[in-house]
């Protein structure tokens, strides 16, 4: 029989649909592994010898040979930081003018590289970066939210091949940001605790849905997953927003996430995914209730007319298999993979 779980953290309910539940390898991608593409694309605008003049350039990270990581603004920014804030009401229709932020981070110079096959020394560079500007945006006037996130592949929102991730800062909470914010203060009032703190301690105790702990980091699928092989990664140390972290746990966390995806990679045969890290609005940072963490997002289901219809929420992986396969998957070292590894 099925059985519906709830997400403490979003509210959610899922179908664990244990009738219907695929082997952990039946979620692999069906495409090949390696792509196949190029280190240098002549006409791909992130490629090295490729870069605009530099006026969309907000940081550069370089070392003697050259950048490592660059932030740039998107050229066709969703938001922008030149617009004036404006709301308007007319009626029951409410507008606000598109300010905000909108940047892309190119993660490496090279074209046909993924985190996965990313040193952890290249991993830690990107998320230096993402700390830097998320530090520099804060400042920016109106802005309330700053989301960090990664599209890897078609079906996660990207056709662009050069390795890549973007920055959003809004001049609002979104609803879904507001409604955990809100659960997690009911906790905090009830019990004195943060909700994620008391998540985390629960799932190591549990431990049968933790994929990987490092000093600083624990990865883990929460038992209310809301689709298959989706993934947490939580500081052990509170802390309400990214920003916050320090040099050492940008090295631990590069030495978590790729690991985590790398075992993706290897696992499911290099999956779509999106990753975002979510922290708590600007105006509110430093609060006792609630905790920044990374969720990844494997494409490897759909979400259909049921989700749409009801917020629920069907997965078709048993979140303590998928953790027990992802614990089972040895990453190949950089002497197995030869030139692969940068
Ligand atoms: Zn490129
Ligand atoms: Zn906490």
């Amino acid at each position: 029989m099925s059985e519906l779980r709830q997400n403490l953290i979003t509210r959610d309910w899922v179908i664990i649909a244990t009738d219907r539940a695929k082997r952990p390898d039946q979620f692999a991608n069906p495409k090949q592994l390696v792509a196949g593409l190029p280190p240098h694309r002549p006409d791909c605008p992130f490629c090295v010898g490729n870069e605009e003049d530099g006026t969309l350039e907000t940081f550069r990270l370089c070392d003697r040979t050259g950048w490592k990581v660059r932030a740039i603004r998107n050229k066709y920014p969703a938001l922008s930081p030149t617009t004036e804030r404006m709301r308007i009401s007319s009626g029951i229709h409410r507008t606000m003018s598109g300010m905000g932020v909108h940047e892309v981070i190119v993660e490496h110079p090279r074209h046909d590289l993924t985190t996965a096959l990313l040193s952890i020394e290249d991993v830690a560079n990107i998320l230096f970066v993402y700390r830097e500007r998320y530090l520099e945006i804060r400042k920016y006037p109106h802005i309330e939210t700053i989301i960090i996130f990664k599209n890897h592949g078609e079906s996660a929102g990207t056709s662009l091949e050069h390795p890549h991730s973007q920055i959003a800062a809004t001049p609002v909470v979104p609803s879904q940001v507001r409604n955990r914010i809100d659960e997690a203060v009911r906790y905090f009032d009830d019990t004195g605790d943060c909700l994620f703190c008391r998540t985390l301690e629960d799932e190591l105790a549990a431990g049968e849905r933790v994929i990987f702990e490092s000093k600083h980091f624990v990865a883990f699928i929460p038992f209310a997953a809301l689709s298959p092989f989706h993934i947490w990664i939580f500081p052990r140390r509170h802390s309400s927003s990214f920003d916050d972290i320090t040099d050492p746990e940008i090295t631990d966390l590069a030495y978590t996430l790729k690991t985590v995806l790398a075992k993706l990679y290897y696992g499911l045969n290099n999956p779509d995914y999106n990753y975002s890290i979510r922290s708590v609005p600007t105006t509110e940072q430093g609060t006792k209730y609630f905790h920044w963490y990374v969720a990844i997002i494997p494409r490897v289901s759909k979400q259909a007319g049921f989700e749409l219809g009801s917020g629920m929420f069907i997965n078709t992986a048993l979140p303590e298999e998928s953790a027990e396969f992802l614990r089972s998957i040895v990453i190949p070292t950089s002497k197995d993979l030869g030139e692969i590894e940068s």
